[in-house]
């Protein structure tokens, strides 16, 4: 059999993985449906651009960019091996979504290198997450702005993890994370903005939550993660992670990126801990990074 070469662009076009095709000087030829579902950018405002021109840049889980001569895809342009890696991508609404990416050379007839081809997969756990803001929606426990959990259900859920923890003898741990110095963000871009960094920091802890890990709005500026089954080293690379990832996403408005850093307290529940001392313990730790100079994690 013969496929016509209409049928390859259809093929192609449909695929469940995002797909595009760079060429020698990393210039967007081609972009796929998927890869527009993937990372909200439509094939009409990315080809022809730059993939470092803000669209792409991947970041690694250390928040390091990956822009500057460590990319997969230029590595492979550049010395025709094949890679796969796991990365963060920037999703058009700001947050970073974690992808797995597979990168290649695009060649010629010759067999000379002429571009790249980089195949990802979202490898959040988005769909879980829709079916929580419809139950959380139902039992009116959404905070709307950023369709996380709100207060009342984060209470809720801490009172399960200590009965959880009585009876089974399961640890977590909880991250109290704070927006840096949000009051100068707002006072000078404005209150929608602001909405628009808060709904973006939330849905970074959504794209890169584990799936049993839980993050809601504490209210403000302040989100609360539940981490269920965590030791205090595993806590604190998570929290620092979130942390790195928020660092590196941005919206753009009038072509400028605006971008914010978080501070985060972290603390693993213990035995005679009630909401209020877990809560009061989180909080200290929390302004101890807020002291000791924000965008950092203190663990106690
Ligand atoms: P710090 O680094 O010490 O946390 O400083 P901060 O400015 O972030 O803290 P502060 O508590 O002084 O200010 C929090 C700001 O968050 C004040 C308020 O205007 C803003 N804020 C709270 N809720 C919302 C919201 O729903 N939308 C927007 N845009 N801003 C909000
Ligand atoms: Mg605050
Ligand atoms: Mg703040």
């Amino acid at each position: 059999m013969r496929l016509e070469k209409e049928s390859y662009a259809r093929i192609i076009e449909n695929l469940h993985d995002g797909l595009y095709f760079v060429d020698k000087n990393r210039v967007i030829l081609y972009w796929n449906k998927a890869a527009e579902q993937i990372s909200g950018f439509l094939a009409s405002e990315v080809v022809g651009k730059s993939c470092s021109d803000n669209i792409i840049t991947h970041v690694d889980s250390e928040g390091n960019s990956l822009c500057n001569g460590m990319c997969p895809l230029a590595a492979s342009i550049s010395d025709g091996v094949s890679r796969e890696a796991e990365v963060y991508m920037h999703h058009k609404d700001g947050h970073r979504i974690p992808v797995s990416v597979r990168v290649s050379t695009l060649t010629d007839e010759d067999g000379n290198v002429i571009g790249g081809i980089e195949l990802f997969a979202d490898i959040s756990n988005q769909r879980t997450n829709e079916l929580r803001v419809k139950e959380l929606e139902k039992l009116a426990l959404l905070d709307n702005l950023t369709q996380l959990a709100n207060r009342n259900y984060i209470d809720r859920e801490i009172k399960i993890k200590f009965e959880e923890r009585k009876r089974f003898n399961l640890p977590f741990g909880v991250l109290f994370i704070d927006i840096d110095h949000f009051k100068k963000f707002n006072d000078q871009y404005g209150h929608v903005l602001g909405d628009d960094v808060l709904k973006f920091v939330a849905n970074t802890f959504v794209a890169n939550a584990r799936p049993f890990d839980l993050y809601g709005r504490w209210g403000g500026e302040e989100f609360i993660g539940i981490i269920p089954n965590i030791t205090d080293g595993d806590l604190e690379n998570l929290g620092n992670r979130m942390r790195n990832l928020v660092k590196k996403s941005y919206i753009i408005h009038n072509n400028k990126k605006l971008q914010v850093t978080v501070s985060v307290g972290a603390t693993i529940a213990m035995e005679n801990d009630t909401l209020e001392s877990l809560m009061k313990r989180v909080d200290k730790l929390l302004y101890q990074s807020k002291a000791a100079g924000r965008d950092c994690l203190t663990m106690g």
